[in-house]
């Protein structure tokens, strides 16, 4: 499929580069990787070696100095071939880490963010609780000051590559209202965190809940104190346009299978691409991807080496989530039995796509703030309160 943005030369040859990159050396344990259920170390330390992690990240820091579309290019080429590599570049760029590297303290960041870049440490965020998921500013985890240190408790659900992560940004309270929320950085060792069992969703990723008792941790972990909430939302949309990205990159690879079935597999004497039946669901999925990727391309291309906008976001993750998993399931549709088993990516795809429309902002959550944009004001979402 024809690319349907218009990069400059030097993001085209980077582009070509990562392609090329991710065929050759990802493409073989694409298959294998997406069946297994644990953080791809392996790809993590050939990405890093690609310079790959950490692209929006300024050099001063050990980054590359990238825009965002640069590392939207990385991300979507890496996840069209390899998605369990897809998650690499996102865990190294999108995540966490850069909502890290954007606030931390220079000490901080000189501790965590070498190990991180190079592929040798990993970081989880801990946000949803088991009574704040949409809702997350009801979070109940609390960051007390004892002396120099704070003490957490409480606990957090969900967390992507939980089970292998090597520290955690940790959203917690350290006073009540959103105004009392900020992060906080912790050791997976810290003493008083236990990490839970793996529990597995359908599409056979692992996430552990994270228990704190009486956690303590440094004071000099304190990565946002209160008042941090908006900031954090702010670089979560990076996080979104990381998860958009991935979204989009599985339906073109699903896209793709599709595709190329239906070029060689016959039936009634004819090949699948004949039938008009399979030409308009094809016409209607190319449709779906291209507007995608031009909604991806915006938001990402008006951050530069900023943070994105977040209406832009919105409508970015929305139109990739749906067009993610609409063309994912429509294409394994066109593979028939073949593409209902695990031999071929389309269903993984399918089902790695419908987590993201759940994840990082459901697509109601991210209806809701695209109607706020629309009509220029809030729409609180809390139940009315009783008149006295
Ligand atoms: C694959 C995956 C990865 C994840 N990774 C992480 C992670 O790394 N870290 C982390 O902290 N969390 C993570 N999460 C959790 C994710 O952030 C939450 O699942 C999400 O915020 C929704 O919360 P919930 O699941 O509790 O659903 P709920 O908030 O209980 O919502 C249930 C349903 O109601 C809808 N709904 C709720 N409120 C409204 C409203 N006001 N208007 C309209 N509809 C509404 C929701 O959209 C949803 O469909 C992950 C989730 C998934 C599926």
């Amino acid at each position: 499929m024809v690319v349907s943005v218009d990069f400059s030369e030097e993001q085209a040859a980077f582009g070509q580069y990562v392609r090329d990159f991710a065929v050759t050396r990802l493409g073989p344990g694409a298959l294998r990787r997406a069946h297994e259920p644990g953080y791809a170390w392996d790809s993590a330390t050939m990405l890093a070696g690609q310079h790959l992690l950490g692209l929006t990240i300024p050099e001063a820091d050990g980054g590359q100095g990238a825009t965002l579309v640069e590392a939207v290019i990385a991300i979507q080429e890496i996840a069209r071939v390899c998605p369990k590599s897809g998650d690499v570049i996102q865990a190294g760029n999108f995540g966490a880490v850069r909502t890290f590297a954007e606030y931390a303290s220079p000490d901080l960041k000189a501790k965590y963010l070498p190990d991180l870049l190079a592929g040798r440490t990993l970081l989880g965020l801990g946000m949803s609780e088991p009574e704040a998921g949409s809702a997350v500013t009801d979070l109940r985890t609390t960051a007390t000051a004892h002396g120099a240190d704070y003490v957490l408790n409480g606990s957090k659900v969900f967390s992507t590559n939980s089970p292998d992560a090597t520290a955690f940004l940790v959203y917690v309270r350290f006073g009540p209202g959103v105004g009392g929320i900020g992060s906080v950085l912790v050791d997976r060792d810290a003493p008083g965190l236990t990490i839970g069992t793996p529990a597995d969703f359908i599409s056979g990723e692992q996430w552990s809940q994270l228990y704190f008792d009486d956690c303590r941790i440094p004071g000099s972990h304190v990565v946002l104190g209160p008042g941090g909430f908006k900031k954090q939302i702010s670089s979560f949309n990076v996080e979104r346009i990381g998860n958009a990205a991935r979204a989009l990159a599985l339906g073109q690879l699903a896209f793709g299978l599709a595709k190329d079935y239906a070029e060689t597999r016959q039936q009634f004497g004819r090949a699948l691409c004949e039938f008009q039946g399979l030409q308009w669901k094809f016409a209607d999925m190319a449709v779906k991807l291209d507007a995608a990727e031009l909604l991806l391309y915006r938001a990402a291309a008006h951050a530069a080496t900023g943070l994105p906008d977040a209406y832009e976001t919105a409508v970015a993750k929305l139109a990739a989530n749906n067009a993610g998993f609409e063309v994912s399931s429509d294409a394994l549709q066109v593979l028939g039995a073949l593409g209902y088993g695990t031999d071929t990516l389309a269903g993984y795809c399918m089902l790695r796509t419908r987590g993201w429309m759940i994840a990082g902002g459901s697509i109601e959550m991210l209806k809701n703030r695209i109607a706020e944009c629309v009509f220029d004001r809030r729409f609180s979402q809390r139940a009315p309160v009783a008149a006295p």
